[in-house]
């Protein structure tokens, strides 16, 4: 249920309507936005008269939120939620922000080399995985707690934030000591008890949708962390499985809008797991800004030919050159501007 608080209602009014609510075994979130005070009211209470809180003083609205998802939805929170990252990495306001990366984070050499071309072209936040959740048990498991070590360092020394992957409850604690934002990947999308952990940190979430998920049950994990406390969710479109076999994924772009019109969230887009073929994720980076990401996720290696997980789909430095200046166009055509810090003329500033 949502409680639409009147613009002129006084402390003591706001106060009494959530002590109402508590008392009637709701859960309250509260959310201030620039003109208006909207209480979330989160209960299982099927048959509520919803009058019992319509007559209090202070009341405007109240109306029930008939999506399964509250929190997460745009009857709760009518304006986008925007979530800072330091000063230069704003999601979900006109900015789109490009994260860059390798699949895994290999070693000091190949984090440094990389970092200091991804930066210098315009990525904001690199990513990389030290625990990898792999197909095969046989396959590259990431270098762990070293590689967060390295690439915390690479991203310090030129100025990007970081993300990484969490695969299970027990690495939190390591994790947060080296990351600006944490990433659900898509199989653990539905991962219940490290939803709910996350869900009680107070650092960003970028949360995959799930290979064969729905958008509304992308909405469903994302409400799991939202009703922790933790606001700071970033969906995240990276394909789902089809009946078509040419790419890797199919990337479902339509997801973009269809959240955007269901969500407040901010919601970014990964061509290179949704097509997982090198030289189609260029045009599908400029079809996500095009159709409105608030950012885009690709996976650039120096040497992507032997990389220990995804190169094939992983891009060349000069091929993230290229894609940079395409979606810069594209990006001033749809009125938005790229996430970062705005640069003086002959300056580069690597402030953060
Ligand atoms: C990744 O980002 O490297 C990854 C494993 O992605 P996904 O969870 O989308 O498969
Ligand atoms: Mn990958």
């Amino acid at each position: 249920m949502v409680v639409v608080v009147e613009k002129n209602a006084t402390k003591q009014e706001l106060e009494n309507i959530i002590e109402a609510l508590h008392k009637h075994g709701f859960d309250v979130h509260r959310s201030t936005g620039v003109n208006q005070t909207v209480l979330g009211a989160i209960g299982v209470q099927p048959d509520f008269d919803t009058n019992t809180i319509r007559v209090l003083p202070g009341v405007a609205e109240v109306h029930r939120i008939t999506e399964q998802y509250k929190l997460a939805s745009r009857s709760f929170k009518r304006d986008n939620t925007v979530i800072r990252v330091g000063k230069n990495v704003i999601f979900g306001d006109e900015e789109v922000v490009v994260i860059a990366g390798p699949c895994s984070v290999e070693s000091e050499d190949q984090m440094f080399t990389l970092a200091e071309s991804l930066s210098a072209l315009g990525a904001v936040m690199m990513r990389g995985g030290a625990f990898k959740p792999r197909t095969s048990p046989y396959s590259f498991q990431g270098l762990g707690e070293k590689g967060l070590r390295i690439m915390r360092n690479a991203c310090d020394a030129f100025g990007l934030k970081m993300v990484t992957e969490i695969m299970d409850v027990s690495q939190i604690e390591t994790i947060m000591q080296y990351t600006d934002v944490l990433q659900i990947g898509a199989r653990n999308m539905q991962n219940y008890t490290l939803l709910r952990e996350v869900g009680r940190i107070d650092k960003p979430v970028l949360l995959k949708r799930g290979l064969s998920a729905t958008t509304e049950e992308l909405l469903m994990s994302a409400e799991y962390i939202l009703s922790g406390g933790n606001e700071g969710v970033i969906l995240w479109e990276r394909g789902i499985r089809t009946f078509e076999k040419s790419t890797r994924n199919t990337m479902d772009l339509s997801a973009i809008p269809v959240i955007h019109q269901k969500s407040h969230l901010p919601i970014i887009a990964d061509p290179s797991h949704a097509v997982g073929i090198r030289d189609k994720v260029i045009p599908m980076a400029r079809a996500a800004v095009a159709a409105g990401a608030d950012g885009i996720m690709v996976e650039v290696h120096p040497d992507p030919d032997n990389a220990m997980s995804d190169g094939g789909q992983s891009l060349f430095p000069e091929q993230f050159k290229q894609l940079m200046q395409e979606i810069k166009i594209i990006i001033h055509a749809i009125g938005r501007k790229l996430s970062g810090p705005v640069k003086k003329k002959g300056i580069h500033s690597i402030e953060n």
